[in-house]
């Protein structure tokens, strides 16, 4: 039921039509409005903070992000939220070894650094502004040991990608003492490191098949449109070595099986086969030439895992004669035993240098 209004109401009524058409400016919004001023602002947020201050008032967000874009730009503004670091930490599993002999973890966050060396970037999907350190490599060198002797080399180790799987990463003096460079040193002392995506990685401390260290390089520069990295010479060696086995399930799982009728819309040329590329992909072009945040990283690894779903083992129609296409690039993938160049419409073959292990 409405209540009858009284004379003594309408006072407090004009005021409130009065606010709502000039809402007096708190000083916050008078200082977003400027700005220069809301760039140091932002610059001392992480996303969280912003995200809060977007929503505390309707003329606040209005200042922030004034016109489309004003906020993209903000974003790549913010203080790293560190939030990569603790998906590392969540994932990777630190060995027995680790605590047996003494290792050191260095991770740290850039914007918590001080005095910070560590680069930081807008993720290329959400475009907060990362720092190296969040963001996703192939592998990350996070652990240090301590030489017992004065002329023996420090040991080190980290992760590839975010398997949970410690595994040793040799520097190139490891491998050969006269190389020139500078030595690898203990990435706390801040003077240089750590090492991510360099040196050789081994076999992980907690698995007991042989394999031999691979060129970090090297995996990184593989062509997978026409490489696998199972296809070790040595029947000695199981496939993939297990030095290799986190790198190659993350280069499998982006392929999928199609026969000519079943084709992705984008890729089908009405009954007259594919129209495709050759799949170039590398790790490198892949995971850090296109600077990711790893919370972006595992929502795509996660939408990855659920595309075309049947088409794994074979094409969904069960159909034999298929083929394989990448669900990074929609290239194809050479299968084993065919030279791709000699197929018709392919595309032309790549120049790029290839790197080997
Ligand atoms: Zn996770
Ligand atoms: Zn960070
Ligand atoms: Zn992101
Ligand atoms: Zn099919
Ligand atoms: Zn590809």
């Amino acid at each position: 039921m409405k209540r009858k209004r009284s004379s003594d109401d309408l006072l407090p009524e004009t005021h409130e039509k009065a606010l709502r058409q000039y809402p007096p400016e708190c000083s916050l919004t008078r200082i977003i409005r400027q700005y220069g001023l809301l760039e140091t602002l932002v610059s001392n947020l992480c996303s969280d903070d912003l995200l809060a201050l977007l929503l505390s008032s309707k003329s606040i967000y209005q200042a922030i992000a004034p016109r489309p874009g004003s906020l993209e730009n903000l974003l790549g503004r913010l203080r790293c939220s560190g939030k990569g670091i603790r998906i590392r930490q969540k994932h990777h599993k630190n060995s027995i070894y680790f605590f047996m002999y003494g290792h050191t973890e260095y991770i740290q966050c850039g914007a918590t650094t001080k005095g910070s060396r560590i680069e930081s970037r807008p993720c290329i999907n959400c475009k907060v502004n990362t720092c190296d350190e969040c963001r996703i490599h192939c592998v990350y060198q996070s652990n240090f040991e301590k030489p017992c002797e004065e002329d023996e080399l420090p040991n080190f180790s980290g992760f590839v990608l975010l398997s949970p799987h410690e595994t040793p990463i040799l520097s190139p003096h490891h491998l050969a003492m006269d190389h020139a460079g500078p030595r690898w040193q203990d990435p706390s002392n801040g003077q240089a490191g750590p090492y991510h995506d360099q040196g050789f990685i081994d076999v992980p401390f907690d698995d007991d098949t042989f394999g031999p260290p691979e060129n970090v390089k090297g995996i990184l520069n593989l062509n997978l449109g026409r490489h696998t990295l199972a296809d070790s010479t040595s029947s000695s060696i199981p496939d993939p070595s297990p030095v290799l086995k986190a790198i190659h399930r993350t280069t499998e799982q982006r392929k999928r099986k199609f026969c000519d009728s079943c084709l992705p819309p984008q890729l089908s040329q009405h009954g007259k086969g594919i129209r495709a590329t050759l799949c170039q992909c590398t790790l490198k072009n892949r995971f850090l030439d296109r600077w990711m945040c790893l919370r972006c990283y595992e929502a795509e690894e996660l939408v990855l895992s659920k595309v075309y779903p049947n088409h794994l083992e074979q094409c969904g129609c069960e159909r034999q004669l298929d083929r394989e296409l990448c669900l990074w690039c929609w290239g194809l993938v050479a299968l084993p035993m065919i030279e791709p160049s000699t197929q018709p419409g392919l595309g032309s073959e790549p120049s790029n240098v290839e790197g080997s292990p």
